[in-house]
């Protein structure tokens, strides 16, 4: 193996820590792979990048791995206490987040005691508190990852400086549910219209929507005045006003350096479930454009009966569809009978697996349609694969995700009419706009609006696109600012 680190050596060391959810691990390693890939021919770039487990019992809180001084990217397990996807609540999380500080400033030291101290941390915006903590205290230039959109971060620029709208203005508009069609903003500066129902809000298992306000509030004061940079996966030409207005009003640099689409597999692999291949095989049996994928991502959960509609509907639309059924995906039903009932009635038009390597199969020419919950994650891979989306929001960032998808960019179909505030749709809504975005005239334009975009987001990283320029800034602003590191074989004890 090749030894990229000799005696002497100047180098940037990056500590990445992800925030521990499907959705916020794949970006991460993915801008760390480009910031490696970028690196190359300009000087030495090391990553470790962080993986947290649940330790066994107290006495297991150590991390693990085997130390390489030669490796550009290396990952270490790290154990996180009280790491479960199923705490009662979120606040409960973000409180058990806090726990790793100690183990996070044991790791900083054990690599300044072998010869390869960490020069800048690369955290989760979710993970501000506490990893922009041990950086300040360490002296250690932190760049903060936002793995949404621009336009939801600027929605919590607005809130936390509190003049163009409040918290208590955002939770009265979600709470009120008579109102959800009336309009929250018009004309702030840098979003579209948007409606009350386009407020994220956090009604998942238990209602988290002012924790989760109030967290990104206090997360986002933080990066904005003691952050190194803050870096969007997302690009100026995709959401035009908001990059521009973060990156004029900020006090810290904004970089907008997006698309980051790259398939990740063996070391670098950020799944947390197996993918099924064999979905790749069904695929290439099917024709051109013909299949429609449904897939809600990795939390969101379907009532009974909102499963039903959406089987029947697809059904009824005689279109062929690969479906991801997540175990747990919905409420009451146990994978195994909801798998055989869509296979039974599907008259051999449809796949179904418990999880998909999503990007080769947005990528597949056989993919004409996405059924979506519209998570940034999702709706970027469909736009860098030009898929139109039919969207299906539940919580979160999904809804405002749609209403870009639909009105800004039209590559997207959203049902018109839906009962219980929003969340059940007719299964004949289901079926016409299945059919709508498949076959019909009303698809192929959203197909065409879906192939511009993907053309726009492979030119940011063209000579002199948008995101390679901002990239180069960014870089440039590394190897300035951040104080780099010298490689050397002394050790201590730790
Ligand atoms: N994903 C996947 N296989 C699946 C479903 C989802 O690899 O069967 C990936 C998808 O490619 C995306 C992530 O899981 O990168 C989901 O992130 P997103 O932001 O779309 O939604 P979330 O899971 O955070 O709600």
């Amino acid at each position: 193996m090749a030894t990229h680190t000799t005696e002497g050596e100047r180098y940037l060391h990056v500590l990445a820590v992800p925030f521990p959810a499907q959705g916020h691990l794949t970006p991460l390693m993915r801008f760390c792979k480009l910031l490696l890939k970028h690196y190359q021919n300009r000087g030495s770039l090391r990553v470790t990048f962080l993986d947290f487990y649940p330790p066994n019992d107290s006495a297991d809180h150590s991390f693990s791995f085997k130390f390489h001084h030669d490796r550009l990217l290396q990952r270490v397990r790290f154990p996180f206490p009280n790491f479960s996807q199923q705490l009662p609540s979120l606040q409960t999380f973000f409180d058990s987040l806090l726990c790793i500080e100690s183990g996070l400033h044991q790791l900083i030291q054990f690599f300044n005691c072998h010869g390869l101290p960490v020069t800048c941390l690369v955290t989760d915006f979710m993970t501000t508190f506490p990893t922009q903590d041990v950086a300040d205290k360490l002296g250690i230039s932190r760049i903060a990852l936002f793995t949404l959109s621009a336009s939801r971060l600027l929605l919590i620029n607005y809130a936390s400086q509190n003049d163009t709208f409040s918290i208590e203005q955002v939770m009265d508009a979600i709470n009120s549910t008579e109102r959800r069609d009336e309009v929250f903003c018009d004309s702030v500066p840098g979003l579209p219209r948007l409606l009350n129902k386009d407020l994220p809000q956090f009604k998942h298992i238990t209602d988290d929507t002012r924790t989760v306000w109030e967290f990104a509030n206090r997360s986002w004061k933080a990066c904005n005045s003691r952050a190194h940079a803050v870096v969007l996966n997302t690009f100026e030409e995709l959401e035009p006003s908001a990059c521009g207005l973060l990156s004029d009003d900020c006090d810290v640099p904004v970089y907008d350096v997006g698309l980051w689409i790259e398939s990740l597999s063996g070391d670098t692999s950020t799944s947390m479930r197996e993918e099924d291949e064999r979905c790749i095989g069904w695929l290439d049996q099917q024709p051109t454009s013909s299949v429609l994928y449904i897939s809600f991502g990795s939390t969101t959960m379907l009532s009974k009966g909102q499963f039903e509609a959406l089987l029947h509907g697809v059904i009824d639309s005689k279109q062929r569809f690969l479906w991801v059924l997540r175990p747990g995906l919905i409420d009451d039903i146990d994978y195994c009978s909801a798998s055989k009932e869509i296979i039974s009635r599907s008259e051999n038009r449809g796949f179904v697996v418990d999880w998909a390597p999503q990007l080769r199969v947005l990528s597949h020419s056989s993919v004409g349609g996405f059924l979506s919950h519209c998570g940034w994650n999702s709706t970027i891979e469909s736009i860098a694969n030009g898929v139109p989306i039919l969207c299906w929001p539940y919580f979160a960032d999904q809804h405002m995700n749609a209403r870009f998808i639909v009105d800004e960019w039209r590559m997207g179909l959203q049902f018109k009419h839906t009962g219980e505030g929003g969340y059940l749709v007719e299964s004949y809504e289901i079926e016409t706009a299945i059919r709508s975005l498949m076959e019909g005239k009303e698809g192929s334009i959203l197909r065409k609006n879906a192939h511009a975009l993907k053309q726009k987001s492979s030119q940011c990283f063209e000579s002199s696109g948008s995101s390679l320029l901002k990239l180069d800034a960014l870089i440039k602003d590394m190897e300035t600012s951040i104080q780099c590191g010298t490689v050397s074989s002394s050790s201590c004890k730790s």
